[in-house]
């Protein structure tokens, strides 16, 4: 078959799919001097497409409901106290400011038109594509648990963190200021969910009270409070080598922690939480950190989705039936080499989004997209002060300190700005030398009377 003929003036007159020309350049491109390329969610994956397409010829708009590209992997920080929310989020017009071909719009994503080529958004007028790359993420699924949703905390955003952080600080004021009226549970703190981030919010609660808040309130009986993580399987991190899982059980449970395993939730209420089993454990702070399902902007589409929503995509990431498009990071699902579909993790959403960019140069050139190949980079997880498991490629495992050590050198890589790096490299020294977790400011709305 032969090979799309250039358009000097624009893109390519057609798509290039599983070696067919499937498709006509979308007629808006024809119009517009230069192709435009919308990308939804300025996140790991959101941003790397855009970063993939400086230098290329297209105007890209990059629209985000926030103002700030979040690192997520250390938003538990924040909740636990360790790092201020900016420490972990950089404004998204300051990453992108010297990128002469983005324009950033702030708005929220409402809906995507697969017809008309245009993005609906709850703010200012709609946005017409010629590309898309759609990369908006994951929020919270409940499994169906009733009480989830109203009573458990989520630790997917920024705001969600400090409030969070706020409510912990707020329960040991409470406590303070009223030992025996306290309602029950009020300093029992449960993670609902066995995972990277229950496991890492563990540890790093249990350190902020075994430390600075055990000096903070020398008139409340600190050692009172209680951290348990809730997993409904038998083994914490799953995912991780058994090894590894092991070492995350002992390493918690010496450091004051209660692993109930295969304890699955029923119910989450305002008093506490009940288990599958019939157990009732009383809590005022149930934080979930269980289950994750597809941003609802999937719902725009009417093609395959699996059961946690995510999008069945192509191998090269664009959306079935719409070569223009591309689902990528955790909206999106296609197996690894395994088989097994690829972990919503932030190097999967990275690479896919650089995958995008180039997919979309390839089409504009009239030239086949490749398959997605996606290179593990390995899995890690840190279980309180010099304490973590890293699992690399090559079955090379790292634990303990220098596991501790790998992890913050890997997070200090990705993390995105300069200060951000400096900010968190001495926050993190500060802490290790002085045990202090700095940023035990309860910041709620109040009255200035
Ligand atoms: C607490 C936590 C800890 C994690 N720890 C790790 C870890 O240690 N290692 C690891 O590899 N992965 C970790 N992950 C997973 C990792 O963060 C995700 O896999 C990764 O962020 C997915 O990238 P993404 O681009 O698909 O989505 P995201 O990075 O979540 O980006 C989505 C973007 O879309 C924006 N957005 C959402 N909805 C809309 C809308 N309707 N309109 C416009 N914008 C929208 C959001 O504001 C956000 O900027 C963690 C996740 C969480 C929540």
């Amino acid at each position: 078959m032969a090979t799309p003929a250039r358009d000097p003036a624009g893109p390519a007159a057609g798509f290039w799919h599983d070696g067919r020309v499937i498709e006509q350049e979308p007629v808006a491109a024809r119009r517009r001097p230069r192709p435009r390329v919308v990308v939804l969610g300025a996140g790991f994956g959101g941003l790397h497409a855009t970063l993939g397409l400086a230098g290329a010829t297209v105007d890209v708009v990059l629209v985000d409901r926030d103002n700030y590209h979040g690192f997520w992997p250390l938003l538990y920080q924040v909740a636990t106290a360790g790092l201020a929310p900016e420490d972990i989020a950089h404004p998204i017009r300051a990453i992108v400011a010297r990128q002469a071909n983005v324009a950033v719009r702030r708005a929220r994503a409402t809906a995507i038109d697969l017809d008309e080529r245009v993005v609906q958004v709850d703010e200012g007028a709609a946005i017409p594509y010629d590309y898309l790359v759609v990369a908006v993420g994951s929020s919270l699924s409940d499994y169906g648990i009733p009480g989830v949703r109203s009573h458990a905390f989520g630790l997917k955003t920024l705001p969600e963190a400090v409030r969070l952080r706020n409510h912990i600080l707020g329960a040991f004021e409470a406590a303070d200021s009223d030992p025996a009226g306290a309602p029950e549970g009020l300093l029992t703190f449960v993670l609902a969910g066995g995972g990277p981030t229950g496991v890492e919010m563990a540890g790093a609660l249990a350190e902020l009270i075994g430390t600075n808040l055990a000096v903070d309130f020398p008139h409340l009986d600190v050692s009172a409070a209680r951290v348990v993580v809730l997993e409904a399987t038998s083994r914490l991190l799953n995912g991780f080598s058994a090894r590894s899982q092991a070492e995350a059980y002992a390493t918690l449970v010496a450091r004051g922690v209660e692993v109930l395993l295969d304890a699955p939730l029923a119910e989450v209420t305002e008093a506490g939480v009940r288990l599958v089993d019939g157990r009732e454990l009383a809590s005022r702070t149930v934080v979930w950190t269980a289950g994750v399902r597809a941003n609802p902007l999937a719902d725009s589409f009417a093609t395959p989705r699996a059961l946690n929503g995510t999008v069945e995509v192509e191998a090269d990431l664009s959306l079935p039936g719409h070569p223009e498009v591309f689902v990528i990071g955790d909206m999106a699902r296609r197996a690894g080499r395994g088989g097994a579909p690829l972990p919503q993790l932030a190097q999967v959403a990275i690479q896919g989004g650089r995958h995008a960019a180039r997919s979309i140069g390839q089409r504009l050139e009239g030239r086949p997209t490749r398959p997605f190949r996606y290179h593990n980079h390995g899995i890690m997880a840190t279980i309180g002060r010099r304490s973590a498991v890293a699992e690399l490629p090559g079955g090379l495992t790292l634990r303990g300190t220098l596991g501790w050590l790998s992890w913050l050198g890997v997070h200090l890589v990705f993390l995105v700005g300069f200060r951000n790096r400096v900010v968190v490299l001495f926050n993190w020294a500060w802490n290790y030398l002085t045990w202090d977790r700095a940023s035990r400011v309860l910041l709620e709305e109040g009255d200035d009377g």
